[in-house]
């Protein structure tokens, strides 16, 4: 394969080699997880989503007091020039904004330059066959943060909450692992949203489970009522899943992806079902559009 060219990370409105693109061993973001994210999608050169992306990080920096150093109109034009400027057709871009470098203690008055960092790469999906034959997945014992520690709203820098129940899935030979809330339901994957298909209603939990809002989720949710699939965001629970017909996940890297069995039973016919197909196919036209 040729070798494409160096590529060039946006660090602080300078776009650099990958090598020059450093920050502080003191700043916050390293320290202590303090700071915010997004990873969102280019297809056909054009960025899926932008303003949704964007809203979403500047709500995530709002709820911790991080005042991201340019406005969103900038933001989404620092994004759009990193894209063009290593000429990415397809790929995925990495947004973080940490709180910058401080002193050795907690106190972000302590830290002076947030830092704004934009990587344009591509991204590693699960195997093809992986979404022809369906996922398997593991329920994970470690629970998704409590809302009132720490909002699963944000998309924060620290994800260690998630690589826990990431690290049980792996260890239990799965690509990923189902979180459940403090009450025991159905919140998230660690990296993904989730939706059941049942008597041909697509159902997945509500914002208030303690879940991330997922832009792909929002918008399989649009594409499933254009299509007249009947939706309900409603509290589930592990029967649920269990005795689901169909089942996949959602997420910017994994896009739609079937599940075919959770804690080692077989959702439905153990295939991937109408549902997941169609909506993966709507999915694939929007992004491609
Ligand atoms: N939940 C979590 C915990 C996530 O980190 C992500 C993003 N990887 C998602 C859901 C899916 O969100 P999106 O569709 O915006 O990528």
């Amino acid at each position: 394969m040729p070798k494409g060219p160096e590529p060039k990370v946006y660090i602080n409105g300078k776009l650099v080699a990958r090598v020059e693109a450093t920050v502080s061993v003191y700043d916050h973001g390293l320290l202590y997880g303090d700071g915010v994210f997004e990873g969102i999608r280019v297809y056909g050169g054009k960025v899926f989503r932008l303003r949704e992306h964007v809203d979403r990080l500047f709500d995530s920096a709002r709820s911790i007091y991080l005042d991201i150093p340019l406005s969103r109109e900038e933001m989404a034009e620092a994004i759009t020039s990193t894209v063009k400027a290593n000429a990415k057709q397809n790929g995925y871009i990495r947004v973080v904004v940490t709180r910058g470098a401080g002193s050795l203690g907690l106190d972000p008055r302590k830290t002076t330059d947030p830092q704004v960092i934009i990587i344009v790469d591509d991204i590693t999906l699960y195997p093809p066959e992986l979404y022809e034959n369906g996922l398997e997945i593991i329920t994970a014992a470690t629970i998704r943060n409590h809302p009132n520690a720490l909002s699963p709203r944000i998309k924060s820098l620290n994800y260690l909450n998630n690589i826990m129940a990431k690290v049980e899935g792996v260890r239990a030979g799965c690509l990923e692992a189902l979180m459940l809330n403090h009450k025991g339901e159905v919140a998230e994957c660690t990296g993904d949203n989730v939706f059941l298909v049942k008597h041909g209603v697509l159902r997945t939990p509500p914002l208030d489970a303690g879940i991330l809002e997922g832009v792909t989720r929002n918008a399989v949710l649009e594409l499933a009522r254009a299509a007249d699939i009947p939706v309900e965001e409603v509290a589930l629970t592990r029967h649920d899943v269990y005795t689901a017909d169909e089942c996949f996940l959602t997420g910017t890297a994994a896009e739609v992806i079937p599940v075919v069995k959770c804690d080692g039973r077989v959702i439905g016919t153990g295939k991937p079902g109408p549902v997941t197909r169609q909506l993966r196919e709507r999915f694939h036209q929007l992004a491609r559009e």
